[in-house]
């Protein structure tokens, strides 16, 4: 393969090396320039002498300044570059773009399963919903039996989940912060792919009780219903088994309502697709972010709802995105986000920087912005239509920003929580992430990943890195594919394996 360099936009002063195993001293790239040194894959080579003190641009965005003169030709990794400082979240642009009218896109559908709330199941599932993580070992017992004796006579329903998690005592419950775990919790359990049949267990003593998970009004209950709840300290429960018999007991009527239904097609603006990115290197911004973006751009034209996250990420382009937003009220929605998690990181004598990781730094990024920069790019060119705060449920269509953490199990806990029925991750590094609660998508950044990885990974990106593909051709395949997923017709592999990551709140309040 002949050395090949990427640079992003016609201003940068660096481009990233694309060959496998990064190029050697003397390589001459393809406008004729020599390499001083080895540049490892993924890292940034400098296409002009920089001096001292001057911006190192990649995507037109100063990602560092110089801590001294680079020459033409030489590997700018981190240790030659001083970051910038966190833009100000004053005087933000708001809503200052006016973006052409988005052209719909009509026609395309999937096979889903309709819900008595309006929304849309891409897969069956019968959750059972914790209040405490006490529980979670009988919950755990209670879901083999459930599988190996109950669901071979319900091939409609396509999974049994336990909703565990480590939150419900032992927490400051009253601190203001509180409220985050908990409507997560409490929107997990009305995720579009449970059907609305909502069953808890609970322990009894803890902290969040039933009624305070799930208060009345918070779900739809049959005419008369009260809200199904197994309590193992209830003097009934006489021995361990007679919890795990009440649990089946209570599961019955739930799976037989769930097994009657069937996938009827609908369009394809029912999807609700979360975003994120892990283990990224330089290429995520190159290959499989920008191919994601293109098909939240598709999404959106179809009507559809995309969600976009990862503060940490998007601080750094706040201004695009405040400019972005369709109103100031949507970017000061931004702003008040990106100013609660600056003070959130502060209380922790953190800042965004704490973002990168030993992986990032060894795939070519060099810091919090180059990788922000890369990241935002998911979330295509179309308008930001709407902000949720953690663990808030989405409440309209289009382009909206989900405010959380960029940590991938976090993140993804919390776009459960916001209704997502099907969630694409983007890795450079690789990661094996999946949940049991919604198909996941995983698109490879590089084709040496989903080569190596090649039951891991359902999309290969890297082929816009070789040429063989362009950003628009891999969007739409993403696009099909969701499709398709959507559908059931394809499995994605975290299902074909069922490779499934814990979920993890968000709690930045107290623990006692
Ligand atoms: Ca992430």
């Amino acid at each position: 393969m002949n050395p090949l360099s990427i640079r992003m936009h016609d201003a940068d002063n660096v481009a990233i090396v694309a060959n496998d195993g990064g190029l050697p001293a003397g390589s001459v790239l393809q406008d004729g320039l020599k390499l001083l040194e080895k540049v490892p894959q993924g890292h940034k080579v400098s296409l002009v002498p920089i001096a001292k003190d001057t911006a190192v641009l990649r995507y037109n965005v100063p990602i560092g300044y110089a801590l001294k003169d680079i020459p033409a030709g030489s590997w700018v990794h981190e240790r030659l570059l001083h970051m910038p400082a966190a833009r100000s979240l004053d005087n933000l642009p708001l809503a200052t773009q006016q973006p052409a009218p988005l052209e719909p896109l009509a026609g395309y559908t999937f096979e889903g399963y309709r819900n008595a709330d309006g929304s849309v199941g891409t897969r069956n599932i019968l959750a059972i919903t914790t209040t405490v993580q006490c529980v979670a070992g009988v919950v755990e017992f209670a879901v083999k039996r459930i599988k190996a004796e109950m669901l071979p006579r319900f091939p409609h329903v396509d999974d049994v989940v336990g909703l565990e998690h480590s939150y419900g005592c032992g927490v400051a419950i009253d601190a203001p912060d509180a409220i985050i775990p908990i409507r997560t919790l409490r929107n997990i359990s009305r995720n579009p792919n449970f059907g609305g049949e909502v069953m808890v267990v609970s322990l009894g003593c803890e902290k969040l009780q039933p009624e305070r998970l799930l208060p009345p009004g918070s779900i739809e209950l049959k005419a008369g219903a009260e809200l199904d709840v197994v309590c193992l300290q209830a003097p009934a429960h006489v021995g361990f088994m007679s919890m795990i018999d009440a649990i089946m007991a209570s599961a019955l009527p739930h799976l037989e309502r769930l097994n009657a239904r069937r996938r009827e097609t609908v369009p394809a603006s029912e999807l609700v697709v979360g975003v994120q990115c892990g283990g990224s290197d330089a290429f995520s911004g190159v290959t499989a972010n920008p191919a994601v973006g293109f098909a939240t751009d598709l999404l959106v034209r179809a009507g559809a709802t995309a969600l976009f996250s990862e503060t940490t990420e998007v601080r750094d382009a706040i201004d695009q995105m405040t400019a972005r937003a369709v109103s100031p009220e949507v970017a000061q929605a931004m702003v008040r986000e990106m100013a609660w998690y600056d003070a959130y990181l502060q209380r922790g004598s953190a800042d965004r920087s704490a973002n990168t990781t030993p992986g990032n730094k060894a795939g070519g990024l060099s810091n919090i912005v180059e990788k922000a920069m890369g990241s935002i790019v998911k979330s295509g060119t179309v308008p930001i239509s709407g902000v949720l705060s953690p663990g808030e449920k989405a409440s309209s269509k289009g382009l909206l920003y989900a405010a959380t953490p960029a940590s991938d199990f976090i993140c993804g806990t919390l776009q459960l929580a916001a209704g997502m029925n099907l969630h694409v991750f983007t890795t450079g590094r690789g990661t094996p992430y999946g949940l049991a609660e919604v198909p996941v998508i995983k698109v490879a950044t590089r084709t040496e990943l989903a080569t190596r990885w090649h039951d891991l990974m359902d999309v290969n990106a890297g082929r816009i890195a070789d040429g063989e593909a362009s950003i628009a051709d891999v969007g739409w395949e993403l696009f099909h594919l969701m499709l398709d997923v959507a559908s059931g017709r394809k499995k994605t592999w975290a299902e074909h394996w069922e490779l499934h990551n814990a979920l993890v709140l968000f709690n930045p309040a107290p623990i006692t």
